[in-house]
């Protein structure tokens, strides 16, 4: 409420958010979460948290009159459709050349990611984060927050015989047999929980097709991860639908935030300020990057670093499906959790996921999502005309990743004698290069802060995000924004907060 003082306010909820506000409880220290998106905990009127996939309604998308499916076509035409405008699940957050995909809500992307929990390579670490220490890194961090996470493996005697994982084997079959290695990749999804669903002994979720709009059960997201740990502390509480607009130095001492809070419809029904001693931007890359960039340029924030915006990259994010022949069915029935890779990172600057298309029909597609090696980065810059944050990205920054991604998936579909789907994301169209899943960079850890996340100039002032990565981790990135920010407020709880 207007007029509070809180000693730690967390903005935002997912993973650098969830980690900060545990270790602050287990410090003894109060936070304050504050997090634009819902809290998914109550039902709609058909009785269920979460919109179905193949046929969202306005709870699957953030603020918008119409759905903005990632596949967005079949056949070439286009299966998106109007919805009412609601605080959904999924943002499809439109930066200009590209629509950044992120989760809204208590748990931010947890709630809608597919899980997948890689731990990149050492070597590629060390390319882009000189600053940290990889031995600490990949001896305590990278462990603690799998652990916490509650990262496992597939039962690969399971994965072998499952009806569900039919589209794995064939994409890791073509793979192979064009010399690319596959890899098992690990997942914070319940995999006992999965078999389970297949013995028809429980309510399905993965293998009802459950992911981007949320799962009902199985997946552990934040709110029964970290979250669950660090509100049982009784020191953590949460503000869902308020947004944070600014933050400035306070008279005295400490930082005025400002705050909208908003009705389901994204209607602003108060604004706040409180006053809080330290503040932890934990918004996402984008979130976080949008913020300090436009307190920077207004001057509420006037001495944040240059590099403060820059840096910013799509971790290489490309689409693409091809057709199998008949004799390649990739099944009717498939689990919404990927648990396979194409590791073709050190030869072709290429890791893809083996992604699942839960039609409810055999399609004979194998999808992938390809995290490729490009180098291109992006800066967020204010414009004071429409008093908007933008992203400089074009759409010819994202040739490099279909170059890439290509030399893999046409030396396949040449072994194959197999062709792409050019029907899936607009009509002849082979190459999704207009999306991201994985926004990172933006306050670049050791550029844009400290080697900590502290903002330099402004004490008591931190970012815990994927903002703090430069542009590209090479694998899915969720453990490593969760295991930096482990390392990070470590290292603040034991300096900054006695
Ligand atoms: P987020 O998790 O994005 O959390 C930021 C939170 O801040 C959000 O809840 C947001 O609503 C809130 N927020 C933003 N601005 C404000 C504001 N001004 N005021 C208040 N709150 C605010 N990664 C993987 O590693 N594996 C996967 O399998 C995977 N699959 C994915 C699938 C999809 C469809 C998507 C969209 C992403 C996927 N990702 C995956 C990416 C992963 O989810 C993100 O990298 C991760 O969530 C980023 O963590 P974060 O802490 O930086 O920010």
């Amino acid at each position: 409420n207007t007029g509070d003082r809180v000693p730690a306010l967390i903005i935002g909820s997912g993973y650098g958010g969830s980690v900060t506000a545990l270790r602050l409880a287990q410090a003894g220290i109060d936070s304050h979460i504050v997090e634009m998106g819902r809290d998914w905990t109550t039902p709609g009127s058909d009785g269920k948290i979460f919109t179905a996939t193949a046929s969202p309604d306005k709870r699957g998308y953030w603020l918008r009159n119409r759905t903005k499916q990632p596949v967005s076509n079949f056949l070439g035409a286009s299966i998106d459709k109007d919805i009412d405008k609601y605080a959904g699940i999924l943002d499809a957050e439109n930066m200009g050349a590209i629509n950044v995909y992120q989760g809204r809500g208590v748990g931010g992307g947890s709630l809608v990611n597919g899980g997948m929990a890689v731990t990149p390579k050492r070597s590629w670490f060390e390319q882009i984060l000189p600053s940290v220490d990889a031995n600490e890194m990949y001896n305590t961090f990278y462990p603690r927050a799998n652990a916490t996470l509650g990262v496992t493996n597939i039962d690969q005697a399971w994965f072998e015989s499952t009806d569900y994982y039919k589209f794995s084997r064939v994409g890791r079959k073509v793979a192979e047999r064009s010399g690319f290695k596959t890899t098992f990749v690990p997942n914070v999804y319940d995999f006992d929980y999965m078999k389970q669903e297949e013995a028809g002994a429980v309510p399905k979720s993965a293998l009802d097709g459950e992911v981007i709009f949320g799962n009902h059960h199985g997946k552990k997201s934040l709110p029964k991860t970290y979250l669950a740990q660090a509100t049982a502390t009784g020191k953590v509480t949460i503000s869902p639908l308020h947004r944070v607009t600014k933050v400035a130095p306070a008279p005295g001492s400490g930082y005025g935030v400002e705050i909208e809070q908003i009705d389901e419809q994204g209607n602003i029904v108060a604004t706040k300020t409180v006053i809080a001693d330290k503040v932890f931007f934990a918004a996402g890359s984008v979130g976080t990057s949008k913020l300090l960039v436009s307190m920077k340029a207004q001057g509420h924030l006037p001495n944040l670093a240059g590099a403060v915006g820059q840096e910013w990259g799509t971790n290489g994010n490309v689409m693409v499906a091809r057709a199998n022949h008949a004799w390649d069915a990739t099944g009717s029935k498939q689990s919404s959790i990927p648990t396979m890779g194409i590791d073709a990172w050190d030869t072709n600057g290429v890791f893809a996921e083996i992604a699942p298309f839960p039609a409810g029909a055999e399609l004979w597609i194998s999808l992938y999502l390809a995290i490729t090696k490009n180098p291109e980065r992006a800066q967020f810059q204010f414009n004071s005309s429409t008093g908007q944050v933008g992203l400089s990205w074009t759409q010819a920054q994202a040739q490099k990743s279909i170059d890439l991604a290509k030399v893999v998936f046409d030396k396949i579909n040449k072994k194959e004698v197999t062709v792409y789907r050019s029907d899936m994301f607009g009509s002849n169209k082979v190459w999704n290069d207009g999306l991201t899943y994985h926004p990172l960079g933006g306050a670049v850890l050791n550029k844009a802060t400290d080697n900590y996340g502290r903002l330099n100039g402004y004490p008591g002032m931190y970012v815990m995000d994927g903002s703090l990565v430069p542009g590209n981790v090479g694998v899915n990135p969720f453990v490593t924004i969760t295991a930096l920010a482990e390392r990070n407020i470590a290292n603040i709880v034991a300096n900054d907060l006695h």
